[in-house]
């Protein structure tokens, strides 16, 4: 197992996600702790010395399971992370009875590693808001050790992440954010690494194969990638271009079975970056999957000031991209609510004002329609 060395601890630079243990009969709150303990066992004989849960994952179930399991082991040879559940914004005025809560639960007396959940556009004036106070409880909680280091995880767009760094990020130690070889154009994780730098910050990856995707590719993409590397699985590519970002700390991968948890310790075993030519047709297989599902706007805005419903043409069309590429997923929902009732898919009106100045042709009215009928197939259409 590879380490690395953060603030004078040694972490392994492959960390164990609590959100996708194995269950019982599909249900998510049922976790399957015979399996889900061997997993642990595992990752602790395999070297992973970083365990990541929240308070939301698997209906509340995982704090206490990964709390149960962990109690197997010496509390000095494990680093717990748990993070503050802002994405539900009913949970702010509650941090503390929250995290009290959550160190019972994980049967911890501290946090080694605590995080600002899901910083994004819906939450972030709650998050900053000092009537709350979640900054000053969680800081003052740091002061007295049961936190060791803060961070925040977020999935939101550049803007909110920097408002959210002027506002924190003196307080900050680790930023976590979607990163992999897709995301690094298509959600800007390029720019949000440089951020995490601007601000001395390592950055700690979520979905690094995106939800198992990037772990099953296509013949055609598999046969470029074999003539580089031969031999090399998906999933392995995708870790070897986490290994080559500068500033990458910690890759976060939730395991569900013995043989992924396997195949990843058997990965970070080594580090191989990959060469200048790799990385292109790794970029190169990104953005031909990326075009083939997507509307190809370029977000040059002439559209908006003829829309009679005031409609955030550019957004939508980059969310339905989203809707499409990722096939479900919480940033959609998450940033439709931001925009508020009024200005989603079902309020285009259809009139094709907009088409009439389109530069690239997209018939966006058909755009929004189908947009519309696939976020109502997710009962997703109305805020
Ligand atoms: S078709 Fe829809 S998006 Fe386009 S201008 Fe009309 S209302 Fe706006
Ligand atoms: S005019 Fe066309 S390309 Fe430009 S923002 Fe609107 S939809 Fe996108």
């Amino acid at each position: 197992m590879l380490y690395q060395n953060f603030q004078n601890i040694s972490l392994s630079s492959l960390g164990f996600g609590g959100m996708r243990l194995p269950v019982v009969d599909g249900d998510d709150g049922q976790i399957d702790e015979e399996k889900a303990k061997a997993l642990i066992d595992s990752a602790i004989y395999e070297g992973i010395n970083y365990f990541d849960t929240a308070w939301g994952y698997h209906k509340g179930q995982s704090e206490i399971f990964m709390g149960k399991a962990l109690t197997a082991y010496p509390r000095d040879s494990y680093f717990l992370a748990s993070k503050f559940p802002g994405y539900d914004t009913a949970n702010f005025p509650k941090v503390q009875a929250i995290f009290e809560k959550q160190l019972e639960k994980c049967q911890t007396p501290y946090f080694d590693f605590y995080l600002f959940h899901n910083v994004n556009e819906s939450n972030i004036d709650f998050y900053l808001n000092p009537k709350y106070g979640v900054r000053d409880y969680l800081v003052e909680q740091q002061r007295l050790g049961k936190i060791h280091h803060l961070g925040f995880s977020t999935h939101a767009e550049l803007p909110t992440i920097r408002r959210f760094l002027e506002a924190y990020g003196d307080d900050m130690e680790f930023m976590q954010i979607q990163l992999n070889w897709i995301d690094w154009t298509f959600q800007q994780a390029k720019e949000k690494v440089a951020l995490a730098k601007a601000y001395g910050l390592p950055v700690w990856v979520m979905e690094p194969l995106r939800g198992g995707k990037l772990a099953d590719l296509s013949d055609d993409a598999m046969a470029q990638l074999e003539a580089l590397r031969p031999g090399v699985s998906a999933a392995e590519w995708g870790f070897r271009f986490l290994q080559t970002v500068p500033g990458v700390q910690m890759i976060l991968s939730g395991m569900s079975t013995i043989g992924q948890l396997g195949e990843n310790c058997h990965i970070f075993a080594k580090s191989a970056p990959l060469n200048q030519e790799e990385w292109d047709t790794l970029q190169k297989i990104a953005k031909a999957m990326i075009s083939k599902e997507e509307v190809p706007c370029t977000a040059c805005h002439y559209c908006v000031e003829h829309c009679p419903q005031g409609l955030d043409i550019p957004k939508l069309i980059a969310l339905y991209n989203e809707q499409h590429f990722t096939g479900g997923g919480f940033i959609v929902p998450t940033r439709l609510k931001t925009l508020g009732a009024g200005h989603l898919p079902c309020d285009c009106i259809g009139c094709r004002s907009c088409e009439k100045v389109c530069p690239q042709n997209i018939k966006i009215a058909d755009v929004m329609k189908q947009f519309n009928a696939e976020l109502l197939a997710n009962d997703r259409a109305k805020i």
